[in-house]
């Protein structure tokens, strides 16, 4: 199917998506004030609309009328947990709003509220980002996607999406990315040979084990690539180096989160380029570090305002060669997890053990670590214990998913360590 019709195949289909596609690509042709100008009233808004409508800030900010922003309450991943239910808007459709999972990089699993319409908007900004590196809608990405959550229906990103047909209208094919054996690896790159997309889209970790096998297999890779993209997780330059020699293209990153997609893109200049139409980004020192507080700007079902969303980095000034108006910004070292490796000789990636926890909200902290080969601890801070049901079925998913072999100690803590640099790291290879 030639793009142009795919593409407009494709709009029929989501007609909502390019509508916000439109919206946001007018938001592209600002000048630099005026994106900041649209900021400053967009925040306001969503301040005005979270105290009016969403129980945890009528009560949270009574009293702070008038307050600057930055002197508003931080939003931690505790609060988004333990009062999920105050978060969500007054006058949200309850039939249509649905829970999302995410892992959580810092090591908690978290739920979110979201609808069709967050997530036809978040598929849309993805679009836009997407284009920076030259793809135009109708041209083929190909997803490497870690959780098999997010491949069937139910999944936020899953959410919306056809079967077959809509996938190849789409232009997308989603693999699950979750272990990688020699035999999937291989598999996948000539899925990559074989399906020629433009994009491929996925962890830096499942990214570069893959760019890994693809050098040391010589495999050629097809001329129609022009951009890998790297999300979710720190991109070290090592793995850019080796992604740039293996998919022999541009790299870029990608930030944000399932609860709050679409916070910064790279462009083809290497910048990352903050969203500020669709988010507002803070640094701010805490504990040492840079800190992220983001504020979600179109989220008014279940408003994230100055959200410590676990990251570190820097705003930059100053324009880019590109000509994006949108302000700049850097990661600072965070998201460290290790792989981990069984006797069977899978490898699987970290998020893999995020799932495994989805929807136990009793759980406040977690980690993982493989003790031995056939061994692996998971260290808890939770609110009561695992029932021996709950501790039963995970007990068979890591045999199912994981290894057949694989034995598993819970220990329940009053807190985990974190590392010299404050990070949590929730999976903890064998050295
Ligand atoms: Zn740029």
């Amino acid at each position: 199917m030639i793009p142009a019709l795919r593409h407009w195949l494709h709009a029929r289909r989501h007609p909502l998506r390019y509508t916000q596609l439109d919206q946001l690509l007018r938001n592209q042709a600002l000048s630099r004030d005026e994106v900041l100008e649209k900021q400053r009233r967009d925040l306001a808004g969503i301040v005005a609309h979270a105290v009016a409508k969403v129980p945890y800030y009528t009560a949270r900010f009574a009293g702070l009328e008038g307050a600057a922003f930055r002197n508003l309450p931080i939003l931690s991943k505790e609060d988004v947990s333990s009062r999920l239910d105050d978060l969500l808007a007054r006058d949200a459709d309850r039939a249509q709003v649905k829970l999302g999972h995410t892992g959580g990089s810092t090591g908690k699993p978290l739920a979110f509220w979201y609808d069709e319409a967050k997530h036809e908007l978040m598929r849309a900004g993805m679009m836009r980002g997407f284009m920076m590196s030259g793809w135009r809608p109708g041209q083929k990405v190909m997803y490497f996607w870690g959780a098999r959550h997010d491949t069937v229906k139910g999944g936020v990103f899953g959410g919306g999406w056809g079967a077959h047909l809509g996938d190849l209208i789409a232009a997308e094919k989603t693999i699950a990315a979750v272990e990688y054996s020699e035999a999937k690896l291989h598999e996948w790159a000539r899925a990559i040979q074989t399906w020629r997309p433009t994009l491929l889209y996925g962890y830096a970790s499942a990214m570069s084990e893959l760019a890994r096998y693809i050098l040391a297999s010589r495999l050629p890779m097809p001329e129609s690539l022009i951009g890998v993209y790297s999300t979710a997780e720190m991109l070290a330059d090592s793995q850019r180096e080796l992604m740039q020699q293996a998919y022999a293209c541009k790299v870029f990153n990608q930030y944000g989160c399932r609860e709050v997609p679409n916070i910064a893109w790279e462009c083809r200049h290497g910048h990352m380029h903050v969203f500020a139409d669709l988010v507002h980004l803070e640094s701010v020192a805490i504990e040492g570090e840079d800190r992220f507080l983001v504020t979600s700007l179109s989220n008014r079902l279940m408003p994230f305002i100055r959200y410590d969303i676990g990251d570190s980095g820097r705003l930059l000034d100053g324009e880019c060669e590109c000509g994006s108006p949108f302000p700049l910004m850097e990661m600072g070292m965070c998201r460290q997890n290790d792989l981990i490796r069984t006797r069977a000789g899978k490898t699987l990636h970290p998020s893999c053990f995020n799932r495994l926890l989805y929807g136990m909200t009793q759980i406040r902290q977690y980690q993982w670590v493989q003790t031995e080969i056939g061994r692996l601890t998971l260290n808890l801070v939770a609110e009561a214990p695992l029932s021996a049901a709950t501790l039963s079925s995970l007990r068979d998913r890591l045999r199912q998913e994981v290894d057949a072999e694989m034995r598993l100690e819970v220990n329940y803590l009053d807190d985990i360590p974190r590392t010299a640099a404050g990070k949590h790291r929730f999976v903890i290879g064998l050295k």
